[in-house]
């Protein structure tokens, strides 16, 4: 045994494994196991990015000032409460690092995004889940689980990989039962996507609270996951705290080049954004059609119960041997749903051929 160990806890991740990239043998490709974004990034984002190509000897503005600024005017907020991070992962982690630490709780729903439980652990404090109600959060569980120890509660809204929401009237009973020592942090990852009249994605509960912290990331509706990008809206202090124990530069001058732009092109987010929404309505009526059932998303994927007929990694790998690559759900505690991601129309009209012949 080697004397060199790393702090507790850490051993005890089960490390993230990512949506299926590749599958032996295919001739062509169908992802939709990571949730990226169905049309592609925003020309004009990749063509900043591109522009970038001859300067990649210089180290990036460590404050991405111009995205920064840009988020900050939209928002109607300092830009110092702006902390952009490498992917909304960073943010996560910096925040679980700076608030929770041996000893300490870390709470979210039973079926939260994986990430909270690896951050946590990383900084050996304890995950802890809440019951849910029809695969939501529930506000009263969660609650209920608050100990003293609770120092950080994670919410994905709307959740991955469950696609349900709490309003915001919801949200707000959340903050104002949590004692004001727990952070609560609400993961707005798919907010774009969302129309729901009653939802929120949590600025406004910022501007209210002290102790409430939304992040966002500009891997999914604007489809730039690869260049690891997000950012949160953070009150003063927590906005400080995070400048001070993130990398000076963080964040690549192509990933804040591509992200302004991004954001900027206005259009092309609405086309993102009516697309993911006729397209799943199409695809949820026709899995319901094949006798499946869909749980209500306001995302750009669906989690969809296959117990009816059979096994669902059966299914999966079903899928997997005509090259269409979809999530498998056992480490989200929901093996017998797959979660499928929001693609082309045509490739959604290839999952629905492919599964009427895959159908027991
Ligand atoms: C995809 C996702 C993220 C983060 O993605 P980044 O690429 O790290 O910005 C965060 N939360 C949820 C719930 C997600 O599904």
């Amino acid at each position: 045994m080697s004397a060199l160990l790393p702090r507790p806890g850490i051993l005890e991740i089960a490390p993230y494994i990512g949506g299926e990239a590749q599958a032996e043998g295919a001739t062509r490709l169908i992802r939709l196991a990571s949730n990226e974004g169905a049309l592609g990034p925003s020309p004009r984002a990749a063509a900043a990015y591109r522009a970038l190509a001859d300067d990649l000897h210089r180290y990036p503005d460590g404050g991405s000032t111009a995205l920064t600024t840009a988020l900050a005017r939209r928002l109607d907020v300092e830009p110092r409460q702006i902390v952009c991070g490498a992917g909304s992962d960073e943010l996560l982690a910096l925040l679980t690092r700076s608030y929770a630490g041996p000893g300490d709780e870390v709470l979210f729903s039973a079926h939260g995004f994986l990430m909270y439980p690896i951050a946590a652990r990383a900084v050996g404090a304890t995950p802890v889940t809440a019951p849910e109600t029809n695969l939501t959060a529930d506000v009263d569980a969660l609650l209920a689980a608050v100990t003293p120890r609770t120092r950080i509660l994670f919410l994905a809204n709307p959740n991955n990989p469950t696609g349900s929401y709490v309003s915001g009237t919801e949200l707000r009973r959340l903050r104002a039962g949590l004692p004001d020592s727990v952070l609560l942090v609400i993961d707005s990852a798919y907010a774009e996507f969302v129309t729901a009249e009653d939802y929120t994605a949590g600025e406004d509960l910022v501007r209210d609270f002290d102790t409430v912290v939304m992040t966002r990331t500009f891997s999914k509706i604007y489809a730039l996951a690869a260049l690891r990008l997000g950012w949160c809206l953070a009150p003063p202090a927590v906005a400080d705290v995070l400048h001070r124990v993130r990398g000076p530069f963080n964040v690549g001058a192509p990933a804040q080049a591509a992200g302004l732009a991004a954001l900027e092109d206005e259009a092309f987010v609405e086309a993102a954004r009516r697309h993911n929404q006729e397209c799943r309505t199409w695809f949820v009526e026709r899995l319901q059609a094949l006798g499946l059932s869909v749980f209500p998303s306001v995302g750009n994927f669906v989690l969809v119960d296959f117990s009816p007929w059979g096994d669902a990694e059966a299914i999966r790998l079903a899928l997997k041997g005509r090259g269409i690559l979809v999530r498998q759900m056992g480490a989200y505690r929901l093996p017998h749903c797959l979660r499928i991601t929001i693609g082309r129309q045509d490739e959604m009209a290839e999952v629905v051929t492919a599964l009427a012949e895959i159908r027991p």
